[in-house]
């Protein structure tokens, strides 16, 4: 594999001054030939790396103490330049380090690739990377700081010790942190303002006929903004080179993987096949269902029809879950034929599309369920669709409304919009998780619809509650044969033990059981 073009400036600068330093601004590209194999594991890992840096800074304030005990150790899992390595002079020449630098700077530019391709991905690809780039300029050695800045042109002057004298009052007054004791012992870096707008529009700096006045510690504002406007930039023109890249058989697939991707499994395995029952979806879906699926169901109970989009998006979550192929048949056609579509229609109409989910026509493509990301970014719905991320794809009242519906409390849903106004929609439905099964942290990163209904079930105690759940409704069915549709009533229901389980149960639980926890 080769990165194009800009080969004779590179012949300028070997590998070993590329990774000489600790951190830099990603100017050059790398044009070393590199295997597909590595190509993928530097961007899978580096996007794990990106995911962790999302979750931790909305978990943690950014650069607190837990926020960098935690990032350390992800670096250190992932291989990647951390700050024990930056600070040690003598290591950076060790081949360890310059593999970790290497890996460091081929994967920030393979995401480039990947993350250019949409608005959506470049804001989110974008925050992120000023993120860790921020974790790691705080922590490298102040010796080091200033050979970065001198590197990257960034050389504000400091003021002299007259004129520090002479602004005093106004550099205390207006400059965060900076006290008349503090004043004399820092630099301060007289910076064009339009250099340090975060400054300025924070009120932290103090402004003068064009030029603030930065105390030493914030100068990392300035620096991350540099990065944000080069990465900016470079991320545009990435999309322009598109079309050359698109056009390479082998990369595509791989790039469109990335970017519509999740880390972990892709749920299309058979091994849980025929594990659930038809009758423990309505419980089922009001206990461990993500909302984006919830919602599809609830719209299926409702008007006994979902669009393609919904059936593609909720079908496929259902197989991931257990769903055979009869059941599947079974499960749309008896929704379907209670609405308008009477038993011939469907078989004509939808039935051969249900097979197609399973691989069974066309392409014979076994397909697997939809990840966070693809929901998210691809085929957003339209008027009378109900397919989609609720959280990405919910106008704000409405999802407030639904969240009330089901009984989140006040202050959870306060929580869960103010991430989605921040964009962070998974983190909003790990929320959403933690709050509707009373968990105070969720211990996964959520990256699939199927992965929040493995997890709810492992939280839930594996089958033992649908078990539950299922006599409850089957007592239910005994007295009113309708009850089984009732699917708000059931799924809102109080859980009561049973302990006269039928035999029958009990395997299937035991079934259930094992199949969540290997998961
Ligand atoms: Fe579904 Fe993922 Fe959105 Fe949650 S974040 S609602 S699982 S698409």
């Amino acid at each position: 594999m080769e990165f194009p073009g800009r080969r004779n400036k590179f012949a300028q600068n070997p590998q070993t001054e590329l990774y000489g330093q600790p951190l830099h601004f990603y100017g050059q590209p790398p044009l070393e030939n590199i295997s597909l194999t590595e190509f993928e594991t530097f961007a899978v890992e580096r996007l794990k790396l990106l995911k962790t840096v999302e979750n931790l800074g909305v978990s943690y304030v950014k650069l607190s103490d837990q926020y960098i005990k935690k990032l350390d150790i992800e670096f250190k899992n992932l291989n990647f330049p951390y700050r024990a390595d930056a600070d040690d002079r003598k290591s950076q020449s060790g081949p360890s380090e310059y593999e970790k630098r290497r890996k460091d700077h081929i994967s920030h530019f393979i995401l480039r690739l990947a993350y250019c391709q949409t608005e959506d991905l470049r804001r989110w690809f974008i925050q992120q990377e000023v993120d860790l780039f921020r974790y790691r300029f705080n922590d490298l050695h102040p010796k080091l700081k200033l050979e970065f800045l001198h590197k990257n042109n960034l050389q504000y002057d400091a003021i002299t010790v007259e004129e520090k004298r002479m602004l005093q009052d106004k550099l205390v007054n207006s400059s965060y942190g900076v006290s008349g004791i503090t004043v004399e012992d820092q630099d301060f870096y007289k910076v064009p303002f339009q250099d340090a707008l975060d400054l300025v529009r924070t009120r932290k700096v103090y402004l003068k006929a064009g030029y603030v006045y930065v105390p030493h510690q914030d100068i990392v504002t300035i620096v991350l903004n540099d990065f944000r406007t080069r990465l900016s930039k470079a991320l545009a023109l990435t999309a322009r080179s598109l079309p050359a890249v698109h056009s390479d058989e082998r990369l595509q697939p791989l790039l469109n993987h990335l970017s519509n991707s999740y880390l972990g499994q892709d749920y299309s395995i058979q091994k849980n096949v025929g594990k659930i029952s038809l009758e423990q979806i309505d419980p089922l879906s009001g206990k461990s269902f993500p909302l984006c699926m919830r919602q599809l169901h609830q719209a299926l109970r409702d008007n006994h029809h979902l669009r393609h989009g919904g059936r593609m998006q909720y079908g496929l979550f259902l197989k991931g879950i257990g769903l055979s192929l009869e059941q599947a048949l079974q499960f749309w056609r008896s929704e379907f034929t209670r609405g308008k579509v009477d038993a011939d229609k469907f078989d004509k109409a939808y039935a051969y599309s249900v097979r197609h989910m399973f691989g069974k026509e066309g392409k014979r493509t076994d397909y697997t369920p939809y990840s966070c990301m693809k929901v998210i970014l691809s085929n957003p719905p339209s008027q009378g669709d109900h397919h989609g991320c609720p959280f990405r794809h919910s106008d704000h009242e409405l999802l407030k409304q639904k969240l009330q519906s089901y009984k989140v409390s006040p202050s959870g849903i306060n929580q869960i919009l103010e991430l989605v106004k921040g964009m962070h929609y998974q983190l909003a439905c790990q929320k959403y998780f933690e709050l509707t099964h009373n968990v105070e942290d969720v211990n996964f990163s959520l990256s699939h619809p199927n992965q929040y209904f493995v997890e709810s079930q492992k939280v839930l105690g594996g089958g033992k509650d649908i078990k539950r759940e299922m006599d409850t409704s089957q007592r239910s069915q005994g007295n009113n044969n309708s009850a089984a549709r009732n699917s708000a009533a059931i799924r809102e229901k109080t859980v009561a033990a049973n302990t006269n389980a039928s035999q029958d149960s009990a395997e299937m639980t035991e079934d259930l059981d094992s199949y969540f926890h290997d998961a």
